[in-house]
């Protein structure tokens, strides 16, 4: 991870030089670039069939490269019986064997997620007693999408000594914002998730929006703002750090 885009966004303004001066210490400690800690459980929450894939599916293939004992718990919050059968083909072609943890599909009714909170909240909370991922991806708080954001509300509501990660959906709003978190994605992961979600998900094919660009220009996005050597990146929503000796 890195947070470099703190010196881009100053030094845009003209402030780089006097903030630096003045906050040495904590310029050092945005400057540098930090490492993924050792994981070994990871928490994936999508609203629906494809949200993981799209938001935050590249730094997953990434992810199983580099970690040797990581274990990705999977769960969608809808869908119906074809959409769940297009979500498990593509989290066993995503995920490999060795590295499959639950793979959950809920059946809550897609776009009235938010008059169906205290059931959803009963879900979030049987998560919770199975559940204790060191890292969680999830929606973003202010997502356009109804619910997207109620799984990100949940999401905060029940895993509070976690470290989350709010990923991004492009969309017809136009909802997307200023990320701070970016992992640069490898070529070959980033053509990977490109492919994986135009094989998957033919239910989707229809739509204007599901275009292998769209998943590729975003990356291509993101790593311009993050100087991903490779071309490729994709970006997150931080809302807390926590700095500790
Ligand atoms: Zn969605």
């Amino acid at each position: 991870m890195t947070f470099t885009r703190v010196e881009k966004r100053l030094g845009k303004f003209g402030e780089h030089n006097a903030w630096r001066t003045q906050q040495p210490h904590v310029f050092h400690q945005f400057e540098n670039f930090m490492k993924w800690k050792t994981l070994r459980s990871v928490l994936c929450l999508g609203a629906h069939a494809d949200d993981i894939e799209i938001g935050c599916g590249a730094t997953l293939l990434e992810l199983q490269q580099s970690q040797s004992e990581m274990k990705i718990d999977w769960v969608v919050f809808s869908g119906d019986a074809t959409r769940a059968e297009e979500s498990k083909a593509c989290f066993e072609r995503w995920i490999d064997a060795n590295r499959r943890g639950r793979l959950i599909a809920y059946t809550f009714e897609d776009t009235l997620f938010p008059v169906q909170r205290r059931e959803m909240k009963d879900a979030f909370q049987s998560l919770a007693r199975v559940c204790s991922p060191d890292l969680i991806f999830t929606h973003r708080s202010d997502d356009a999408h109804q619910d997207h954001r109620m799984v990100a509300e949940l999401t905060w509501n029940t895993f509070r000594d976690h470290t989350i990660l709010e990923y991004e959906i492009a969309k017809y709003e136009g909802d997307l914002g200023r990320p701070n978190v970016f992992v640069p994605i490898s070529k070959e992961n980033a053509e990977r998730k490109v492919k994986l979600l135009a094989d998957h998900y033919q239910s989707q094919h229809s739509k204007p929006w599901y275009r292998s660009e769209t998943f590729r220009s975003l990356m291509t996005l993101r790593a311009v703002e993050c100087r991903s050597s490779s071309g490729f990146a994709e970006a997150f929503h931080g809302r807390k750090l926590t700095l500790s000796n």
